[in-house]
């Protein structure tokens, strides 16, 4: 999945040229609210760096961040009650954004398999 990243909206929104909810930040990963919510709670933990997405990742280090960043940010928001954790990859699985994102969806009950 090829995109520009000059024309990344995610990019934009690390740059500060779109607004966003941000819930975490720092100079690696960062956390905003989607814009269009599926469940009661539901983040995006967005890589600062461009990547298209998870089968483009060359640094494993970047999945640390991005899992250990979902994980921390359910546990400080107290999602007791569990969580999914959802990275669409390519054209098949839905991913519309081509910069890697994972989802934490909490607040409901998820079904499955997932559509
Ligand atoms: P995916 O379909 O897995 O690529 O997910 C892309 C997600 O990005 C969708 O859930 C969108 O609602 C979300 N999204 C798109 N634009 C924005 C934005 N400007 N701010 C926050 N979330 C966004
Ligand atoms: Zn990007």
């Amino acid at each position: 999945m090829k995109s520009k990243m000059s024309e990344c909206i995610f990019c934009k929104i690390a740059k500060g040229e779109i607004p966003a909810d941000f819930v975490y930040r720092d100079e690696t990963v960062f956390v905003i609210r989607d814009i269009t919510p599926q469940a009661p709670a539901h983040f995006l933990v967005i890589p600062t760096r461009h990547v298209a997405s998870a089968a483009e990742v060359a640094d494993l280090a970047i999945w640390a961040a991005v899992m250990g960043r979902a994980t921390e940010v359910a546990r400080s928001l107290g999602f007791t009650d569990g969580y999914r954790m959802v990275i669409n990859t390519g054209v098949q699985s839905g991913q519309t954004v081509p910069h890697l994102h994972l989802h934490l969806l909490s607040g409901r009950v998820f079904g499955w398999p997932p559509g």
